[in-house]
């Protein structure tokens, strides 16, 4: 199955507004996205770590476990696309509240029938190292993209600006973070 994520983020940010217009209390429960991860399944620098080739930095973090451990949702989704690319390989782009997009990728496989709507904890996939992961130890790609701007997190970085579009996942995740 293979949607549109532009049109399909059009589409459901609609309809995620009127999700959260009509429970406005609809909250943001936290899961770690990979079965049983610890801190040490990460680099610490992972984030915006560099140089990362064409990318010049890495704008997510990488969690290492063996292949087919089970993915699962971070939050509460809607579902926005389920792509096989050259450089995500099986990869899964979704809604969560507060208008942060995830992006899950390098799986091995991606859930059947994943409805349009998941919530927290739902397995989406397999981990595995597909797309320009291939050939490399299998680990999820994840990351966390702002659909508003947040300028206040720009800095002097490689590509700093481009921080006011990426949460760093191991920030967003730390109420979970088991050492
Ligand atoms: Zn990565």
């Amino acid at each position: 199955m293979k949607k549109t994520l532009l049109i399909g983020g059009v589409l459901l940010a609609s309809a995620a507004g009127g999700i959260w217009h009509a429970n406005q209390n609809w909250s943001e429960p936290k899961v770690m996205p990979v079965a049983g991860a610890t801190a040490r399944d990460w680099h610490p620098e992972t984030f915006w770590y560099e140089p990362w080739g064409a990318s010049l930095v890495h704008k997510g973090m990488d969690i290492f476990a063996e292949r087919g451990t089970p993915v699962v949702a971070a939050t509460h989704h809607i579902i926005i696309s389920e792509n096989d690319s050259p450089r995500g390989g099986k990869n899964i782009w979704a809604l969560g509240p507060n208008w942060r997009l995830h992006y899950y990728a390098h799986l091995d496989s991606i859930a059947e029938d994943l409805g349009w709507y998941i919530e927290a904890g739902t397995q989406i996939g397999t981990v595995g190292s597909s797309g320009n992961a291939k050939g490399k130890p299998p680990h999820l790609h994840y990351g966390i993209r702002r659909m508003i701007a947040d300028d206040t997190r720009i800095d002097d970085s490689t590509l700093g600006e481009q921080k006011a579009y990426w949460l760093n996942p191991i920030e967003y995740l730390e109420p979970v973070i088991v050492n």
